[in-house]
């Protein structure tokens, strides 16, 4: 809200903008409250205008991907679990540019090598992986490892705590705009996996696959956030977005 006698009314205008420096005019930023970070113990709190896709009790919210069906992962005292042969599961949300936070958490007892242990995935749209799978002490493929675009950009460091410790992801996501048929901007990811940078607004190459490459296909700006059932024993909680919004956007 504009307030009289704030800022400048005799200032150049700001290239690609229609306010002049120090304009008084300009929307204020809106007010949000933080949340709560979590703890290894307990699970945090969103911010007040992040929209909760999980929050610990239940997952009606979410469905299977294949049928829609009633989503068949297990929730138990603030986080949901992978029951195997259950199948992945998606909001029934749909949502575009975003800031993304997601904790998960490996299994305790070690099992299995490679893409072997803790493997899951937190899918942006439905299409395009950021890979979930522990990597302490377990080398696989780099553009398989732990928050890497899987199968097209490792991380740029290896940030994975031990199994059976919280992990988070905080996740700037921009959607690919297509006009028609036609990409006209891919999809950018920024990713901090436990606090540390490992994606700076990366440019991606298409949606996500195995052993291949794929051309982007045309979509709509936004999709559901999907959780991958790779047969392994990750947990979830404090699932929130907040919608990305540009400078100037209420
Ligand atoms: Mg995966």
């Amino acid at each position: 809200m504009a307030q009289a006698g704030l800022g400048y009314d005799d200032t150049p205008i700001l290239p690609r903008t229609k306010w002049r420096v120090h304009d008084g005019e300009r929307p204020q930023p809106r007010v949000v409250t933080p949340g709560i970070p979590s703890t290894q113990e307990k699970s945090g709190e969103p911010p007040s205008d992040a929209v909760a896709l999980f929050d610990g009790t239940d997952l009606g919210g979410w469905q299977t991907t294949k049928d829609g069906a009633e989503a068949g992962w297990r929730v138990e005292s603030g986080f949901m679990e992978v029951v195997p042969g259950t199948g992945n599961i998606q909001t029934k949300q749909h949502f575009g540019d975003c800031q993304l936070h997601v904790e998960f958490r490996e299994p305790d007892v070690m099992k299995g090598e490679s893409q072997g242990r803790g493997n899951s995935g937190v899918f942006l749209m439905g299409l395009y992986e950021i890979q979930v799978l522990d990597c302490y002490e377990n080398l696989t493929y780099p553009d398989g490892n732990t928050a890497s675009v899987y199968g097209e950009f490792p991380p740029l460091v290896n940030a994975c705590r031990k199994p059976g410790e919280w992990q988070t992801y905080d996740i700037l996501w921009e959607a690919p705009r297509f006009e028609g048929k036609r990409l006209i901007r891919p999809a950018y990811v920024t990713v901090f996996h436990n606090g540390i940078v490992v994606h700076n607004h990366t440019e991606l190459i298409g949606p996500t696959t195995h052993r291949q490459i794929l051309p982007y296909v045309s979509h709509p700006t936004t999709g559901p956030l999907m959780l991958q059932d790779h047969g392994h024993l990750v947990r979830f909680r404090n699932i929130w977005y907040r919608e990305l919004k540009q400078y100037d956007e209420a």
